[in-house]
């Protein structure tokens, strides 16, 4: 046992005869990580954060869409039911919310960045009830029954109209009502469905859905 005295020895130096072993673990140990272990932690806890953001973000917009698809099938219930009582549909929004308060909320769409407002400034402001749909249901169909001459407006201009609300009207696949949002649109059948026709810059600017 005399060898030994006046040495310090730890356990390590009696499991680990190698030196250089030692002098890595004793590296190790005193700095925690290296900068290569510190970055690759990093960027894998930025990787998940990310992947987290991103399901959050996508769920919250299927939610949004299904949201908006619910809005749109229960407007058109509501119009057959404003039709059986009043024998047409309303004319705009601001009858059909007169009509039924409580479905005020059914007119917006929760992906829309103007929160129904974007037409604020061109309608009545006192008549105006926010909205983020095209009725063309409900604008169509009192707009064709109107007498022409009380029609204004360039000629060429106002029969293309009433061509594109007649199809709107009566085709199968009609635009009924329509989230330029998401891109969504009711039927004349109920059936909600991928819009093909309009844009969130149809609604930026009514008259690109006249092309
Ligand atoms: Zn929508």
């Amino acid at each position: 046992m005399k060898r030994w005295q006046g040495r310090r020895f730890s356990l390590m130096t009696f499991v680990i005869r190698d030196r250089k072993i030692i002098d890595t673990l004793k590296i190790m140990t005193k700095q925690g990580f290296t900068l290569l272990e510190l970055l690759l932690v990093i960027s894998i806890i930025l990787a998940i954060i990310s992947l987290i953001i991103g399901l959050v973000l996508i769920s919250l917009n299927i939610t949004r869409k299904i949201h908006c698809a619910n809005n749109l099938r229960q407007i058109y219930l509501a119009t057959k039911i404003y039709e059986e009582e009043f024998g047409a549909p309303p004319w705009f929004p601001k009858h059909f919310v007169t009509w039924k308060p409580e479905y005020a909320s059914l007119l917006i769409c929760l992906s829309d960045p103007y929160q129904g407002n974007l037409l604020k400034d061109i309608h009545d402001p006192k008549a105006f009830i926010p909205h983020s749909y095209f009725f063309n249901y409900w604008n169509d169909y009192h707009f064709v029954r109107l007498p022409r001459k009380n029609i204004h407006g360039p000629k060429e201009f106002t029969e293309k109209m009433l061509k594109q609300f007649w199809y709107e009207l009566t085709a199968p696949d009609g635009h009924w009502f329509v989230c330029p949002w998401h891109s969504l649109a009711v039927f004349p059948d109920g059936r909600v469905g991928r819009a093909r026709r309009y844009t969130g810059a149809d609604f930026e600017n009514p008259e690109n859905k006249l092309r």
